[in-house]
């Protein structure tokens, strides 16, 4: 399957359409954004442990009976995946309070939650992603209400089956993002990305931080902390 047209070049990825109009090629870059694009960077590594990563955790949610994107892994950097639409919605959800929860709330971070909680943000660059209430979504025919009530009954499902993966590698799941898209017959599945970019992942025993708040916090071993959490995803169950 060859690379056709460059069809949108994002913070972390390019994607490109392939002879067959059902599917994409996404590639994935070292660049590393955040607070909305005010911080750059490059992360050495980080573009094919993001696509190893993201296509390993692709389909064990898959075999789960949760569809995603995912077709098949290209090269290192490269895969193939479905072409979809995407909701413009960012799905999180949370288990352990950090970041803008935290923040938000004037709480500390690492306050363990008895259940997951799930929020969406507007996919709009232009507001910030701004955190959006579910009625608010379906106002505004970003979704239906019975698409919205499978997002959040995927994201959930999600959250169990990466919260069990990464507990038996010895990294807690603090909180992440998803982004679901629809197909051309109007499937919602799962798209986009799962890796240390759109989660937090914390080391079960020292509770260090192996994910982008090291770069987005400035806290050095960045590269390492990439490169470490892809060691233990290759780890056998502990
Ligand atoms: N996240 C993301 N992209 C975003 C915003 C958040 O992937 O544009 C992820 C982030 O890595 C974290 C989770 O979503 O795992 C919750 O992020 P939070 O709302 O706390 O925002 P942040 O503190 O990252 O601004």
């Amino acid at each position: 399957m060859d690379k056709k047209e460059l069809v949108y070049e994002g913070k972390a990825k390019k994607v490109f359409k392939t002879d067959d109009p059902n599917l994409l090629i996404v590639d994935y870059k070292d660049d590393a954004t955040a607070f909305n694009g005010l911080k750059k960077g490059t992360i050495t590594g980080k573009g094919v442990i993001n696509n190893q990563m993201s296509n390993f955790l692709m389909q064990i949610i898959e075999k789960d009976g949760i569809p995603t994107h995912f077709v098949k892994e290209l090269s290192e950097r490269e895969t193939l995946v479905k072409s979809v639409t995407i909701v413009p919605l960012e799905v999180i959800v949370r288990n352990i309070a950090a970041g803008s929860f935290a923040k938000n709330y004037g709480v500390e971070e690492g306050i363990v939650f008895d259940e997951p909680t799930v929020e969406f943000s507007y996919k709009n660059d232009d507001l910030g992603d701004p955190l959006m209430a579910p009625s608010h979504a379906i106002a505004l025919k970003l979704v239906t209400k019975d698409e919205l009530n499978l997002i959040t009954d995927y994201a959930l499902r999600v959250n169990a089956i990466l919260k069990d993966f990464w507990k038996s590698r010895g990294v807690t799941l603090v909180d992440f993002k998803i982004e679901f898209g629809k197909t051309a017959d109007s499937t919602i599945i799962l798209a986009d990305e799962i890796s240390p970019d759109t989660c937090r992942l914390w080391d079960s025993e020292t509770g260090e931080k192996l994910d982008k708040d090291r770069f987005r916090r400035d806290l050095g071993g960045v590269e390492e902390a990439y490169a470490e959490v892809m060691k233990r995803l290759k780890e056998n169950d502990k």
